[in-house]
């Protein structure tokens, strides 16, 4: 939480433009890793090149024009989700990588419902365009059908061709980057202490604890004190992903560090304090967590579902809904909507044919929604992990029983219209008839 250190507000003339942050999503196979390793390699600066890059969780690019663009090497949509859920998300613009001879896959679709519910552009690359299967169209119009609508057919989805392995479209899906970031207005102070978020982190046998982290506001120097949770680290050392040592580490800008007095959490925020009152913070941080663990915070109950959506307006009831099978996931899901009244909204965020998975129970806790498994048997794994993050799982065996419930949320959330008032009260003393 943030509420524990103070925020300075930017003056406009302190801000300058900084990299976009980029995540890249899409189904396992599709090309992730090559068309990071594609930009990467073709980025390599003289000089540079034959050394050993560092995996550090991120990495800078530096166009021909001098503009920098970031990337996140995050594994996977949990990862992306988690942070988000955190308060920490570092992305400003999704790739959703789609391969042109496969198409649209389960986890493209998990992907796209990750991407739209933390409501940041997203630019489509349709991969593999060398290879003689690719089928492009097949892929827009099946993005369409996943409410995908690309630009050349009236809707807002940038699509871009590319090829990782010749390297086709390359350019153009990085210039396409920058556009969108322009639109964006990505803007951050370098003159303020540095906040961020930790990428990842580790005990190194030799270094003691060290974590990759990125820069998001400010600057971090050697020589600072930052917090993280109920870490303290006064910063000895930065490194770039090419081993280089770094005295400053600007906005975007993804470093290693040295100094932390313990292992900090990966996908926790971070802020640069006043080194005497960094000890200070952590205590505050510590007797917190003894009191959140005593008081049982947390949690998606269905009080919560209607308390923490009750500040809005309109109200939303978001919904993680998985079936059995494909037939019930459609009946459900139209009979749900049918739910709806002036007052309540229902977000199908994500569905799907199987068991819970990890990555639906941390969407839904980011997203702050109910979670419904209908016909389907659980995972002691995933249970464990729903009961530690104490999201319920409503499951149902009956399609009314489950429509009962939601119903019942739904009309919980809606505002009672009418209300009882005593005025006081009469007795009836006699009864006239009006002839005429
Ligand atoms: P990831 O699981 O999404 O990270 O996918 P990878 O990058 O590991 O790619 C999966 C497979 O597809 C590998 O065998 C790659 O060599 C291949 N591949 C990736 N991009 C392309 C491409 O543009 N063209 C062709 N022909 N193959 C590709």
């Amino acid at each position: 939480s943030k509420e524990d250190v103070q925020e300075e507000v930017d003056k406009p003339e302190d801000l300058q433009e900084r990299p976009p942050i980029i995540t890249v999503m899409g189904h396992v196979d599709h090309g992730k890793t090559s068309l990071l390793d594609y930009i990467r390699s073709s980025n390599v600066i003289a000089g540079e090149a034959g050394g050993i890059t560092q995996h550090i969780g991120a990495y800078n690019v530096e166009l021909p024009s001098g503009r920098k663009i970031t990337f996140l090497d995050t594994p996977g949509h949990e990862a992306f989700t988690a942070m988000r859920a955190r308060g920490a998300s570092v992305t400003d613009i999704a790739i959703l990588i789609v391969a042109a001879d496969d198409g649209i896959m389960p986890q493209t679709v998990e992907a796209i419902n990750h991407i739209k519910s933390a409501n940041i552009p997203m630019i489509v690359a349709i991969n593999k365009m060398d290879k003689p299967q690719a089928d492009p169209d097949r892929v827009m119009t099946q993005l369409a059908e996943h409410n995908v609508l690309p630009e050349a057919w009236g809707g807002d989805a940038i699509i871009c061709k590319i090829s990782a392995h010749t390297g086709e479209g390359i350019d153009k899906l990085l210039e396409t980057i920058l556009l969108v970031a322009d639109v964006q207005g990505l803007k951050a102070n370098p003159n303020i202490p540095a906040m961020g978020t930790i990428m990842e982190a580790k005990l190194d046998k030799g270094r003691g604890p060290i974590a990759s982290l990125i820069v998001r506001d400010g600057s971090l120097n050697i020589g600072d004190t930052i917090v993280s949770g109920t870490s303290i680290c006064k910063v000895k050392a930065m490194f770039d992903e090419n081993n280089k040592a770094v005295k400053v580490a600007t906005p975007s800008m993804p470093v290693t560090v040295l100094g932390f007095n313990e292992v900090p959490s990966a996908g926790e925020t971070f802020t640069a304090v006043d080194e005497k009152l960094s000890k200070q913070i952590v205590e505050e941080r510590k007797a917190k967590i003894k009191e959140d663990l005593i008081k049982g915070s947390g949690g998606n109950t269905l009080e919560d579902l209607l308390q923490k959506t009750s500040e809005k307006d309109m109200k939303i009831l978001n919904i993680v809904l998985k079936t059995d099978v494909n037939g019930s996931l459609e009946a459900i899901k139209a009979s749900v909507m049918k739910l709806v009244n002036e007052e309540v909204k229902i977000n199908i965020l994500h569905s799907g044919v199987g068991a819970i998975s990890e990555s639906d129970l941390i969407l839904a806790q980011a997203s702050n929604a109910m979670v419904i498994a209908f016909n389907i048997g659980q995972d002691s794994k995933v249970k464990t992990i729903a009961e530690r993050m104490k999201i319920k799982i409503y499951s149902y065996k009956i399609i009314y029983e489950l429509l009962d419930e939601i119903e019942r949320v739904v009309k919980g959330m809606k505002e009672p219209k009418y209300e009882e008032v005593y005025l006081g009260r009469a007795e009836v003393m006699a009864v006239f008839k009006l002839s005429n």
